[in-house]
């Protein structure tokens, strides 16, 4: 029996069957490689979603680490604030364009920066409707999965949920789903169900995340800019997983010009620390009263030493440009493996910067998900050292999340590892079309 089998075992026995897992159980990790307790070695695709996008163990980032841990581990920035959290409020602000004065809050996931996000556009506006997208993700708290746009596995048997929570369809040039389509049934939700003077808040990753590795479309974007305005609505970005240099901009509304009112950031944020931001204009920020945002270990002072060498590294080694040549190349690979033939239930390739899924289908023409067969490459690719994720609302997405770190050698054996797993997962199948 294996290290991992004997792991297997006594999670099944200790942890709850609903905290769902890979069966890699990590040991240590470097960079983009990572190894098992049995000594397998990884290279790592998922970069723990999208958080390690400077790579495992960074070592500006253990240095900022240690640094800090010769100095304090916590105070509680509500008793004794530190001067690091300020910083990186300050380096936040400036690197988001809002188009005005920003300020910054700090806590601790992602769900908990979006529900903060609620929390004070609800504060500034004075009203309580919220309008997200099908498909969306927003975290597993009550809020969060209010906002999410997928019930299984999120949603289902945990509700109810917060009230005045509305969705309406996000366009997906691949299923059909047009950019007319979402304006059509946001006005009608907003002629038939609430009243826009009763909106606090649109909420939209600007690239759909858990959801399928979707770009929102500028001109969506640039249609709920104008809707914002007209009625007074806050625009939240959510980039949880898309900002941080991740789609090859800071952010990765940047790409479409438009100018949110509040952003959430968490994930690559800190390197692989937990922390999360919400960031946004100052005369929305400030509307929550004081006493009204934070927790105990909001801003951790580890996580927050962390943040500010990632903002370093980003800097320094050009982590944006670098994630835009790793999208082109894994974009340029995949395409040449989609165009052979035998490869015909690879539907889609898509990229924004090093956000990059591959979208299985049964069959080109019908574009029916291929969910079954999506699993069986994540698992062809395990056992061949890749780490992979799979996503979609109907779960026949690969995403690929490798480190903006990854060096070109290890990048090119994992694709060569993704490419082998394509090729084993569908030769178990029947041909596309039979
Ligand atoms: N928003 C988005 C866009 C996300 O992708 C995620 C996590 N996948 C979250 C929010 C929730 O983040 P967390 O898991 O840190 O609560």
């Amino acid at each position: 029996m294996t290290i991992a089998q004997t792991l297997k075992a006594r999670q099944a026995e200790a942890v709850a069957a609903g905290v769902a897992t890979k069966g890699i159980f990590a040991r240590h990790a470097e960079n983009a490689e990572l190894w098992d307790v049995d000594g397998r070695r990884f290279i790592d695709f998922a970069a723990g979603i999208a958080v390690n996008n400077t790579g495992h163990r960074h070592p500006r980032i253990m240095a900022a680490i240690a640094e800090q841990a010769d100095l304090f581990t916590h105070t509680c920035f509500h008793v004794a604030p530190y001067e690091s959290y300020i910083r990186l409020a300050e380096r936040l602000n400036a690197l988001v364009d809002t188009g005005e004065d920003n300020r910054t809050m700090l806590v601790t996931t992602g769900a908990e920066a979006v529900e903060n996000a609620i929390k004070i556009a609800r504060a500034s506006t004075g009203r309580s409707g919220v309008i997200a997208f099908s498909g969306a993700f927003h975290g597993r708290t009550m809020l969060g999965m209010a906002l999410t746009g997928k019930v299984s596995p999120y949603k289902k048997n945990f509700g109810p949920f917060p009230a005045e929570i509305y969705h309406v369809p996000f366009p997906a040039a691949f299923s059909g789903v047009t950019v007319e389509t979402t304006l059509a049934a946001l006005d009608t939700l907003l002629a038939s169900d609430v009243d826009p003077e009763r909106v606090a808040a649109f909420i939209i990753e600007p690239v759909q995340g858990e959801g399928g590795f979707n770009p929102a479309p500028d001109e969506l974007l640039r249609e709920l800019r104008l809707r914002a305005d007209k009625y007074g609505i806050v625009l939240i970005a959510d980039e949880v997983q898309g900002g941080m240099a991740r789609t090859g901009a800071m952010l990765s509304i940047e790409h479409s010009g438009v100018k949110p009112d509040l952003v959430t950031l968490a994930k690559g944020l800190a390197g692989g620390f937990p922390l999360s931001a919400v960031v946004g204009k100052a005369s929305i920020m400030n509307a929550a009263h004081p006493g009204g945002l934070g927790g105990t270990y909001a801003g951790h002072p580890f996580a927050v030493a962390a943040a500010n060498a990632v903002l370093d590294v980003i800097a320094d080694e050009d982590l944006c440009g670098r994630a835009a040549w790793i999208g082109e190349k894994i974009e340029n690979r995949l395409r040449t493996i989609a165009a052979r033939q035998g490869m015909e239930r690879i539907g889609d390739v898509r990229a924004r910067g090093a956000m990059i899924a591959v979208e299985l289908v049964e069959d080109r023409e019908g574009k029916t998900a291929a969910a079954g067969l999506t699993s069986q490459v994540v698992a062809e690719a395990e056992q061949r050292g890749l780490i992979l994720l799979s996503c979609g609302t109907r779960y026949n997405v690969i995403r690929l999340l490798p480190p903006l770190t990854t060096p070109e050698d290890v990048l090119n054996e994992g694709l060569d590892i993704l490419e082998a797993s394509l090729e084993a997962a569908f030769s178990k199948v029947a041909p596309a079309g039979a």
